[in-house]
């Protein structure tokens, strides 16, 4: 059986992707274990697993696991990764996102087996964009926050490591992830708690900034295609072609909450707050490169997905299963 190590797994993306990936493979799952980690996100019946409470600058662990292991890929998912954390403190960003992989690189360049880096980054890096246009994997990078800058650096340090060391990576750019799993603080699960708790929903600014949209297990689809087809040295975008702006988004879920017939009537208002400083208006990809190279396909129905994520979380609130309830990070309730 193939061994492939997740980094973040405990996290949204990476525990979404261990669920999938242990039906086939050995997963050695390395997660410091964060205020966003959870381990009721991974599968209970898991079987092909092991889990590894570390943090990933700890190079000589790696160095071990990868002895120990002889794992034929790497994922890594291990990041700081909410915005408005990057603005108040952004030292862990640095570490986890920039000196993190800087070590995970080293941890490979030293191990003389065949392995391959899959480096999870996101549509940020490119900055803020015009009206109509999507961003290409040639173009350069523009990060406005110190995530996306952390996030950048990261990205460019591996792309040096492909060139002068000839570390195969290869990096992967999504766009904003949405499903089951997501610590409460991001838009889609904060607008869904603050419907629960009967709150009014914090938008920044106006509402007006426009996202693009993927189910978190269609992001995890085009990573194991990335795995299996992608060619080392290459980046690919990763996105769906959905793109919504904040209010619509706040008005979908509010109208799924009376469809859905919620005991409850939804009394939550939009409440317009102080805008994110340094807000970034607008991300969208051109992801036809995955598409007509490595035949990926976006499959999922994005109102049956949003349906579904919300009667996940519906059911999460009523068992308590984010134990941390004072979500202090959420949309302009900054501490
Ligand atoms: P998350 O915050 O839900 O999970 C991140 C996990 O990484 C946590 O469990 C945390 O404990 C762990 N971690 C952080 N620093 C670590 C370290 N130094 N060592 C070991 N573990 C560490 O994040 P997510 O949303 O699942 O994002 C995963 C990756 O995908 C990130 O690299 C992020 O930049 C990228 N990404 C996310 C999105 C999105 O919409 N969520 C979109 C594009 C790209």
């Amino acid at each position: 059986m193939r061994k492939f190590i997740v980094t973040g797994g405990l996290g949204f993306i990476g525990s979404n992707l261990i669920n999938i990936l242990q039906k086939k493979y050995f997963i050695i799952n390395i997660d410091k274990v964060s205020y966003a980690s959870n381990h009721n996100n991974i599968d209970p019946y898991i079987k092909n697993y092991k889990f590894y409470k570390q943090d990933i600058n700890n190079k000589i662990f790696i160095q071990n696991i990868l002895k120990k292991y002889k794992p034929s890929i790497i994922f890594n998912l291990a990041a700081e990764t909410h915005v408005d954390r990057s603005i108040d403190g952004p030292r862990q960003f640095i570490e986890s996102n920039i000196i993190g992989v800087f070590n995970l690189l080293e941890a490979i360049r030293s191990y003389n087996k065949k392995i391959k880096l899959i480096h999870v980054s996101t549509d940020e890096v490119y900055g803020d964009l015009k009206k109509n246009y999507k961003s290409k994997e040639e173009d350069s990078y523009n990060p406005s926050s110190p995530y996306s800058a952390s996030k950048a650096s990261g990205d460019l340090l591996i792309k040096s490591y492909i060139r002068t060391y000839k570390v195969p990576a290869v990096i992967t750019n999504c766009c904003n992830n949405f499903g089951p799993n997501q610590y409460p603080e991001k838009l889609i699960p904060t607008i869904i708690y603050k419907i629960l708790n009967k709150e009014s929903i914090p938008i920044y600014g106006k509402g007006e900034n426009i996202r693009e949209w993927i189910y978190v297990k269609d992001h995890c689809d085009a990573l194991i295609k990335v795995a299996e087809k992608g060619v080392i040295g290459e980046n690919y975008n990763i996105g769906s072609g959905i793109t919504l702006n904040n209010i619509q988004i706040v008005k979908k879920i509010i109208s799924i909450f009376k469809n859905i017939n919620y005991d409850r009537k939804v009394k939550s208002k939009i409440l317009l707050v102080k805008d994110r400083p340094g807000h970034d208006l607008r991300y969208c990809l051109n992801s036809s490169k995955i598409r007509n190279e490595l035949k990926w396909k976006y499959k999922s129905n994005f109102d049956q997905r949003i349906n579904e994520t919300i009667i996940w979380y519906i059911d999460k609130f009523r068992n308590n299963y984010f134990k941390n309830k004072n979500f202090k990070y959420r949309i302009g309730q900054k501490t």
